[in-house]
């Protein structure tokens, strides 16, 4: 059983997918670490990150993991590398790219296999286009101002405010929203849960409550 997590850049996903993964006692994967990896091969092997086709043979050459919560480029623990504010202002323009999507994307579906199938999964385009068929999904939003809230402890370490963060929160937004290739959207049976004025906990709750029910549903 898949439970696909996805949403706006900041609305709480990662922090709310682990937990729902720990209360299920299986494991997690965070999709868009993936295409972070891929950026960071990118700007480590200096290729052209406007360019498909450089990026394309960059992302053929990569080898990417996901274990015990790292992130692996080629064996490295690239978890902190890839949240560098260099890779995340490239990271929705690699990520547009359709046939590095297609490659990405095969292997996260290979690798919730080869985790047994049942899988919280975390990303942008999981219940439309990586597993329309899980079981449960669920499209995480918040405002704006909430969001880069939460994100800015991290940001003013890099010397960045919270304007900063909220415009560059709305950017990446935009940009995966309006990209013709698996476009970030919610699924049309996907359930919409606005944490601005929640805590994790609260959210937690929502999707166990609705795991709990497809899980019943199933059993019927
Ligand atoms: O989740 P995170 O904010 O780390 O994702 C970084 C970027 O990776 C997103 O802004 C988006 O461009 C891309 N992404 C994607 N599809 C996913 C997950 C992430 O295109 N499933």
């Amino acid at each position: 059983m898949v439970v696909a997590v996805d949403g706006l850049a900041g609305a709480g996903k990662s922090t709310v997918a682990r937990a729902v993964a720990a209360a299920l006692g299986c494991p997690y994967l965070d999709t868009g670490a993936f295409y972070r990896a891929v950026t960071l091969a990118v700007v480590r092997a200096g290729a052209d990150a406007a360019s498909e086709q450089a990026v394309l043979q960059v992302t053929a050459a990569a080898c990417l993991d996901y274990a015990a919560g790292a992130m692996l480029l080629d064996g490295e623990d690239v978890s902190e590398a890839v949240r560098t504010p260099e890779v995340g202002a490239l990271v929705s323009a690699v990520s547009a790219f359709p046939e590095v999507r297609r490659l990405v994307v095969e292997r996260q579906r290979d690798w919730v296999e080869e985790h047994g199938g049942r899988v919280v999964v975390e990303g942008r385009d999981i219940g439309t286009v990586v597993f329309p068929e899980a079981a449960v999904k669920v499209f995480l939003t918040a405002s704006a101002a909430a969001r880069a809230r939460r994100r800015v402890a991290d940001a003013e370490a890099a010397g960045q405010t919270l304007q900063d963060v909220e415009d560059h929160l709305r950017a990446r937004d935009h940009a995966d929203s309006t990209r013709a290739a698996s476009p970030l959207r919610s699924a049309a049976d996907a359930v919409t849960i606005d944490t601005t004025d929640l805590t994790v906990a609260q959210v937690v709750a929502v999707i166990l409550g609705l795991i709990a029910e497809a899980e019943g549903d199933a059993g019927r």
